[in-house]
C-alpha cells in the first residue's frame, strides 16, 4: 500500500528549501503580484482519500488550467462536431504562436493552446445561455463548492495586455472560425483563465478525469471515450512545448498553466495538483514539474 501522505511530506521536506524556483509570469500584470515563495500540493485518490502539504488551500490564477475544463464542456455539449473546428496534433510551439494557425487555415493545432481554446470559448459562447454565469455554475457543480469565482482584476489585466491573443482571434475571425464578436469570445476566454482556484479544488475537478467521467460526487460529467480523448489531448499538449519532457519526466497527462499550477491524473489511481509560481523558461511550474517527477519515481505509478 503506498502511503501518499508520507510520499507528499517527503516530496516537500525535499523541495521547500529550494531557493531557485524560475520565474513568475508577468505578461499579465497582475499575475505579477504573486508570492513566489507558494508551494502546495494536493492529492486524491480513487477512494476520494485526500492528502495535502504547504499551500494547498490557497486559490491562485488557474490561467491555461481552464482550457480542459471549457474543453470539456464544449465537447460534451458538441461531441466529435468540435473536431471540425480544432485540430488534436501538438504544437511544437509556445502557447501564443500564430504563424501555425495562419500556415494551417485558422484551423489551431489544439484545444489548449491560445487559439485552440479561443475557438473552444467561442463555441461556448454560442451555446451557453449566459456564458460566464453558465460556465461558472459548471465548475462549481462538478466541484460541489461554490466558493469558486473568476477573478475580475486577473480577467481585466489580460483584456488591457492581451495583444496576442487579440491578433489570435483575429486572425481566426478572418478565417472564418470564429462565430460571434471578437470582443465577446476574449471577454470570455480572459474570465475562465481567471478563474481562482487551489490545488484542493483543481484536484477535486479533475477527479473527473481520473474516474471514468464521474465527479465526487458520482454525477457522470463526461462519458469513457470522452474521457480517453481528453487525457490523450492532455498528454500530447498539456504542457506547451514541454509536453515530450513532462511525459518523459512525469509520465502522466496533465495541464499547467502561466499561474504557476499543474493538474496531473494516473486513471483509476490518483489526481494531483501542485502549485509553485515560478515558471521555467518553457512556462511550466519549475517546483511543480521536479515534484511530480518524484511523486511518479517515488511511488513507481505512472500511465506508463
Ligand atoms: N490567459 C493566458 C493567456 O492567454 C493563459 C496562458 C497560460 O496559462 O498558458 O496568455
Amino acid at each position: 500500500m503506498i502511503n501518499f501522505q508520507e510520499t507528499l511530506d517527503e516530496i516537500y521536506a525535499d523541495l521547500s528549501s529550494i531557493t531557485t524556483r524560475g520565474t513568475v509570469a508577468t505578461y499579465i500584470p497582475e499575475l505579477a503580484c504573486v508570492n513566489g515563495d507558494k508551494f502546495g500540493i494536493h492529492l486524491i485518490d480513487a477512494n476520494g482519500m485526500s492528502y495535502s502539504v504547504g499551500d494547498a488551500d490557497e486559490a491562485f490564477s488557474i490561467q491555461s488550467i481552464s482550457k480542459v475544463l471549457s474543453l470539456t464542456l464544449a465537447f460534451s455539449i458538441r461531441g466529435d462536431k468540435l473536431w471540425q473546428r480544432v485540430g488534436v496534433e501538438p504544437s511544437g510551439d509556445p502557447f501564443n504562436h500564430l504563424s501555425l494557425l495562419e500556415m494551417e487555415n485558422g484551423i489551431p493545432r489544439n484545444p489548449l493552446i491560445n487559439a485552440g481554446a479561443i475557438v473552444i470559448a467561442d463555441v461556448l459562447v454560442s451555446q451557453l445561455k449566459k456564458p460566464k454565469e453558465d460556465f461558472l455554475s459548471y465548475i462549481q457543480k462538478i466541484t460541489n463548492d461554490e466558493t469558486i469565482d473568476y477573478d475580475p482584476k486577473v480577467a481585466k489585466s489580460e483584456k488591457d495586455t492581451g495583444f496576442r491573443n487579440y491578433a489570435a482571434a483575429n486572425l481566426l475571425k478572418s478565417y472564418g472560425n470564429i462565430e460571434n464578436d471578437v470582443e465577446t469570445v476574449l471577454d470570455f476566454y480572459f474570465h475562465q483563465c481567471s478563474l481562482r482556484m487551489s490545488c484542493k479544488q483543481l484536484a477535486n475537478v479533475f477527479y473527473m478525469f481520473m474516474n471514468r467521467g464521474k465527479c465526487l460526487m458520482n454525477n457522470e460529467y463526461l462519458n469513457i471515450n470522452h474521457v480517453k480523448r481528453i487525457n490523450a489531448l492532455m498528454l500530447s499538449c498539456g504542457f506547451y512545448d514541454e509536453a515530450g519532457e513532462f511525459a518523459f519526466e512525469v509520465g502522466l497527462p496533465g495541464k499547467s498553466g502561466v499561474g504557476g499550477g499543474i493538474v496531473a491524473l494516473l486513471p483509476n489511481k490518483f489526481c494531483v495538483a501542485t502549485w509553485s509560481p515560478g515558471l521555467n523558461a518553457k512556462g511550466n511550474s519549475l517546483l511543480g514539474m521536479k515534484a511530480l517527477e518524484q511523486l511518479t519515481t517515488k511511488t513507481g505509478l505512472s500511465i506508463f
